[in-house]
């Protein structure tokens, strides 16, 4: 169902206010973690006035230790729509596991992180309900694999699905995964899904940014999800990649001019 043979034209996904695929680009933005009301509502005002057009944020944070923040739970969900409601602004949160997917249903776009990618009895669940799904790349997944969960959640009848690449492992340590630009060109010659490029976790740091993103625009990337944190220095997770205010305009004015220019 993934397969662009018996579906040669590129898929276009609605989400909340917009589309993405098929020439509609996502600019999504947003902290790696809610961590309250003034954080998200003060992020999402940037996000919107630089241009973006699509809030990220998560609630229930897949940490590698059990002892780093793991997120605000529920309570993140709320002020995340909330703060999506009042800006009017359609919002993705990751889903880890199937008992909390009755707390999304405030939630325009359920993401599946790296760490779920074959996650196969979540990818049925969320394959029943009709709500978009951004699927990422988990970090050491083939192209293949990452197309077959793709076909798990399409299979049981929910064809929303928008890829998402966040870097995979290698053996380069200066970065913390790397961006894989060939997924993009083998994604759009195998498939008519859109694909999202995420360059925050696959930089893991916050200078090389710009550069991945305006590459990925370039391979044919249908979207962006950048991590941005009004004080990214004190940020519960992820603040190295996270990206300051003032780069996030930068950066977005710099997607929008090239994007129209594809
Ligand atoms: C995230 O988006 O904050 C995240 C945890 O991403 P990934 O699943 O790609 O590591
Ligand atoms: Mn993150």
């Amino acid at each position: 169902k993934a397969s662009k043979q018996l579906h040669p034209d590129p898929s276009v996904i609605e989400v909340g206010n917009i589309k993405i695929g098929g020439g509609h680009f996502a600019m999504i933005g947003g902290p790696c973690s809610i961590e309250d009301k003034d954080q998200l509502e003060k992020t999402a005002e940037y996000v919107k006035e630089a241009g973006g057009n699509m809030l990220r944020g998560g609630a229930f944070k897949p940490r590698t230790s059990p002892y780093s923040f793991q997120g605000l739970g529920k309570s993140g969900l709320d002020i995340m729509s909330s703060v999506g409601q009042k800006l009017d602004m359609p919002i993705v949160s990751e889903v880890m596991s199937i008992d909390q997917i009755e707390l999304f249903k405030d939630v325009d776009m359920f993401q599946v992180g790296a760490r779920n990618m074959q996650n196969f009895d979540l990818l049925k669940a969320l394959g029943k309900t009709n709500k978009p799904i951004l699927l990422k790349r988990g970090m050491s997944a083939t192209i293949q694999e990452w197309l077959m969960s793709a076909e798990y959640i399409m299979s049981e009848g929910n064809e929303n699905v928008i890829l998402c690449e966040r870097g995979i492992r290698t053996f380069e340590t200066t970065t913390r995964n790397t961006q894989d630009l060939s997924a993009i060109a083998i994604v759009k010659e195998l498939s008519h899904l859109p694909i999202v490029i995420d360059p925050s976790h696959a930089a893991g740091r916050r200078d090389i940014i710009e550069s991945l993103s305006l590459a990925a625009i370039a391979a044919g990337a249908d979207g962006l999800i950048i991590e941005t944190h009004p004080d990214p220095d004190h940020a519960e997770s992820d603040g190295a990649q996270s990206l300051y205010p003032e780069q996030f305009k930068q950066l977005t004015e710099k997607v929008w001019k090239l994007h129209a220019f594809m």
